[in-house]
């Protein structure tokens, strides 16, 4: 967005980073084996190509390392207020501008607000009685003790989904025993990973077509995916469900062990999670499963439903993240106090997923239903980045100083997603991208392309450009 603004001329701005650095989720997710599960020359910016990712799946040193570098490059940290946590975000109607309230007292007046905080930002410890009492050490995947040695130790792991079975392959070489408690397994597929080659990488920096039609190849093969989560879910079974127990028969060899680890819903309905390692590690006569149920947590392990106690030295929480309180802990109050939080009150919606009635000049990236389960949100910031711009110039050429969505073109577009949603794949169970009443307001239901269209090229009718003051 930084850059988008900056290539359009408009230096008045700052970005509020609660952190003390760049980086947001590759910043904090330091687990061991931490790296992303989608190809590196597609979640890369469009306008910052790196021909230098060592492998297809970077870790995550190079993606934050390449994170810092588009930060430097384009100039943008003296954009930044390093440490600048938002208490609230309140559209004052007399001046018509918002006033954005810093927790250290600060209180910044603007034209307009751009929220860019993620879904997947805030750990979410899980509701297991007696937690505090664990004499032992403790953490989430997303705040890693890089300190504490675990050779030698009585690991458990809690939870099983993306981070987990990246960091669990890991540290079972280091564990003197390792459990892992899994409350539902998940469909898990071999991760396609390979270094890059000398001769690859020089192509890609001295022949940049190559890099891009590198970058296309990878675009329409995930692309093409999306017809089985939301079209054709028929698909899903030779795309996923094959592959699954093909992997699953060659990695785990006890029949008990494999019937534990096959998911009873279908297949892409919660994340389809990609591992070449994760399976196998269960193999290992020092790593165990467990599937019962969790009592409490003790001052030394963890109790299960049935009376057995695991002793543990540490438990690492592998409980994923609080993904339904869009845009939490922030009170973010629009025209006539109307707050956020309420106008949500029966699931977070947003016309494209980034403005919402009677919050003008408000912009959401990575907003209600714009997360993917098949391609590279990347790809979605930077429709929605073009979106807000296109905003912007509409505004300069109607000499406006305001801009609201209609109502009825929100209802309109919010319903439709809605109805999309309940034919997907992902309206068969619970997963984080649903909420307490069965309300998905994570996941975009159709290809990444048919929301560009809408955000690059769709007529901006739903919107009133007003001038006021
Ligand atoms: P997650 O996928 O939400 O997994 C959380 C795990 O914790 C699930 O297995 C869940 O079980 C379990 N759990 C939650 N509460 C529990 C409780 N009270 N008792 C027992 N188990 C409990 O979280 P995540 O692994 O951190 O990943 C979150 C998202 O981050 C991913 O879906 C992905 O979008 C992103 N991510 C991406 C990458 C990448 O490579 N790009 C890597 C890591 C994460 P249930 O399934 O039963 O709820």
């Amino acid at each position: 967005m930084a850059v988008a603004l900056r290539k359009a001329g408009i230096e008045d701005f700052v970005i509020l980073e609660k952190a003390l650095d760049v980086g947001g989720v590759w910043r904090d997710n330091r687990y061991p084996g931490a790296a992303c599960d989608v190809p590196s020359h597609l979640y890369s910016f469009s306008f910052h190509p790196n021909p230098d990712w060592s492998r297809k799946f970077a870790r995550q040193p190079e993606i934050l390392a390449y994170l810092q570098d588009v930060a430097s490059r384009f100039d943008l940290r003296r954009h930044i207020r390093f440490g600048a946590e938002v208490r609230s975000v309140a559209y004052d109607e007399g001046p018509s501008h918002w006033q954005v309230a810093l927790t250290d007292g600060t209180v910044l007046q603007t034209q307009f607000v751009v929220t860019a905080m993620g879904q997947l930002s805030r750990p979410a410890l899980p509701d297991i009685p007696g937690q505090e009492s664990f004499t032992g050490r403790a953490f989430h995947s997303a705040n890693w003790d890089a300190s504490f040695d675990l050779r030698g130790k009585r690991v458990a792991v809690i939870g099983t989904g993306a981070s987990a079975i990246q960091f669990v392959p890991v540290i079972a070489d280091q564990a003197a025993s390792l459990t892992v408690f899994q409350r539902s397994p998940a469909y898990i597929l071999p991760r396609a990973d390979r270094a890059y080659t000398r001769l690859e990488r020089f192509l890609c920096r001295w022949m940049p077509w190559t890099q891009r039609l590198h970058r296309l190849g990878i675009y329409v093969q995930y692309e093409s995916r999306a017809l089985a989560f939301t079209r054709l879910k028929g698909l899903m079974k030779p795309l996923g469900e094959r592959p699954f127990r093909k992997l699953l028969g060659r990695q785990v060899s006890s029949p008990g062990l494999r019937a534990k680890m096959t998911p009873d819903y279908p297949v892409g309905c919660k994340r389809i999670l990609l591992s070449s390692e994760y399976l196998a590690t269960f193999e290992r006569p020092t790593v165990r499963l467990e599937t019962d149920r969790i009592r409490r947590i003790t001052p030394t392990g963890i109790e299960m439903q049935d009376g057995e106690h695991h002793e543990v030295d540490a438990i690492i929480y592998g409980t994923g993240f609080a993904t339904q309180e869009f845009l939490a802990p922030l009170a973010i109050t629009g025209r006539r106090g109307t707050s956020l939080s309420e106008a949500w009150a029966r699931g977070a919606k947003a016309y494209l997923g980034i403005m919402v009635p009677d919050f003008p000049n408000f912009f959401m990236l990575y907003g209600p239903n714009t997360n993917l389960g098949h391609n590279s949100i990347i790809y979605m910031l930077e429709s929605q980045i073009a979106h807000v711009m296109r905003c912007l110039k509409q505004m300069d050429r109607s000499q406006a100083t305001h801009v609201d969505v209609a109502d009825s073109a929100y209802q309109q577009f919010t319903e439709g997603v809605q109805r999309d949603l309940a034919r997907s794949v992902w309206a068969g169970c619970r997963s984080w991208y649903v909420d307490a009443r069965g309300h998905n307001g994570s996941n975009w239901p159709g290809f990444t392309l048919s929301y560009r269209w809408l955000t690059r090229w769709g007529r901006l009718s739903a919107y009133r450009f007003t001038r006021q003051g």
